[in-house]
């Protein structure tokens, strides 16, 4: 009852802004859209998002660059017809994710990593580690250390000021918390953020947390029952209907206190949005936001933002071990602790399909796509000698790893960004923002984003 009045309320607050019912005299009413709010970017956080204003009451319309909502999470059909992710494909057990999937009446399996054994190998030479080079990893240490740190899941509650251990770099913080043990091990699952142990311990914490930590080692992370973790996206799709227009890009904005105007180059022509707020989930790049006419406070802080590259890339004809994931690792431990430099394939997993292998290329900064390929295709052919591997689908998964500097986060980056939240009626979420993880992602959706945007 007290949250029907809440919500009631909401509504006719909202509808009292009312919007003009005049529309910018160069674009038509036919190609003028009225809606409460503007999602720009239908990735994980973008789709969710848009779906739970709807059903909160709100109408809203999404704005995505691709041809098809659910940004990283992709799935491919292999000759088989086998359905392979190489985005997104398992999400860690809480409320969040149930309802999600269960709002599109998809069921949910415990999560089992596809393939029968790991090999670890350099893959430079094709040279397998003895057994026991690498150190078993004591996750139950790295737990007890990051419990002092519980805000990490979801940036928007990061402390003011960030104590100073975060902002070492992670190899010095390995060092000083004695987690050499899961120092490869964390590597391989903040693999798209660059050199690891050069970034603030901040960002790589962040991708290795309690929650992912707990929902890897035991098992407990959830899957749709097919594994297609596209399967979702497609149906909040469909549901959207006209209201998701994809293969579209904003071309220009403008933002007040009260209502949002946003120009979308569509396969259909120019669009006029005109919208009381606006959501932003794409990655926060200056370039990427730069059409919706930052002003000097926004662009001082955007502009800090620094990224990675990382892609993501199917292959088949391998000739490696049926069912195997290969880690490539360096003999000597090094002051990285087995981790070879960037750029690098930095691991190969096996897929539900037999013939199909999944690569994970990581680098400092953007390269060709030509040399990724090649640099991937030479480390399979090192790998299994004699083979004819081909690429059957490239993803560029940038920009990857946003962030700042040690310096620029302890001069109150993160407050200063946190608080332009609903500036100039312009709300944020993304994993730049909250969470690595969309399982995170959408419980600050469900829990922070929509109640604070429906206020
Ligand atoms: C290979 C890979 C595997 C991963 N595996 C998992 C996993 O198993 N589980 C998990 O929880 N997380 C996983 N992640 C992390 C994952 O990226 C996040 O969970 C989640 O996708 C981040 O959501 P997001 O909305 O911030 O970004 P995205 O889902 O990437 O959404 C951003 C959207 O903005 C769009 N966009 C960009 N620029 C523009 C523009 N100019 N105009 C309009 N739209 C634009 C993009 O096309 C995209 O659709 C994985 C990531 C990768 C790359």
């Amino acid at each position: 009852m007290v949250r029907a009045k809440i919500l009631f309320g909401t509504l006719v607050s909202w509808a009292s802004h009312g919007l003009s019912a005049s529309v910018d005299s160069s674009f038509s009413a036919a190609d003028t859209i009225q809606r409460d709010v503007v999602v720009v970017g239908g990735g994980s956080s973008g789709t969710h998002a848009a779906i739970r204003l709807r059903d909160a009451g709100k109408t809203v319309v999404v704005v995505e660059k691709q041809a098809q909502l659910g940004g990283h999470v992709k799935t491919f059909t292999a000759s088989s017809g086998v359905r392979v992710n190489y985005g997104p494909s398992n999400f860690q057990n809480n409320t969040a994710v149930v309802d999600w999937f269960s709002r599109f009446n998809i069921p949910l399996v415990q999560y089992q990593q596809p393939g029968v054994g790991d090999k670890y190998a350099e893959f430079s030479t094709g040279k397998e580690l003895a057994n026991g080079t690498l150190p078993s990893p004591d996750f139950g240490a790295y737990l007890q250390v990051l419990a002092k740190f519980p805000y990490l899941e979801d940036f928007s509650q990061l402390p003011d000021p960030i104590p100073e251990d975060l902002l070492l770099p992670f190899g010095q913080f390995v060092e000083k918390y004695n987690l050499q043990s899961v120092a490869f091990t964390i590597a391989q699952f903040a693999t798209s953020n660059g050199n690891i142990f050069e970034q603030p311990a901040l960002y790589i914490l962040k991708v290795a947390d309690a929650p992912y930590i707990q929902a890897t080692i035991s098992g407990g992370a959830l899957a749709p029952a097919t594994y297609d973790a596209q399967s979702v996206f497609l149906k909040a799709q469909e549901y959207l209907g006209s209201d998701a227009l994809v293969s579209s890009t904003v071309s220009s904005a403008t933002r007040s206190n009260t209502s949002v105007s946003v120009v979308v180059n569509t396969p259909n022509g120019k669009k006029l949005i005109k919208a009381k707020k606006l959501l932003v989930t794409m990655p926060p790049t200056t370039s990427n936001l730069k059409p919706l006419g930052l002003d000097s406070r926004e662009s001082g802080i955007f502009s800090k933002f620094q990224n990675k590259a990382f892609y993501t890339v199917l292959l088949n004809q391998t000739g490696l071990a049926e069912g195997f994931r290969y880690y490539n690792a360096k003999a000597a431990a090094g002051s990285t602790y087995h981790v070879p430099s960037l750029p690098v394939l930095q691991f190969i997993w096996a897929t539900k399909d037999v013939d199909t292998y999944w690569a994970w290329y990581s680098a400092a900064s953007e390269l060709p796509d030509a040399t990724v390929k090649a640099n991937i295709i030479k480390d399979f052919k090192t790998l299994a000698p004699g083979s004819d591997p081909q690429i059957v689908v490239f993803s560029n998964a940038g920009p990857s790893g946003l962030g700042v500097s040690a310096d620029e986060i302890r001069n109150g980056f993160y407050k200063n960004l946190l608080a332009l939240q609903g500036y100039r009626n312009t709300w944020y979420t993304g994993y730049a923002w909250v969470s690595d993880h969309s399982a995170g992602l959408w419980n600050h959706t469900d829990a922070e984003l929509v109640p604070r945007m429906l206020q």
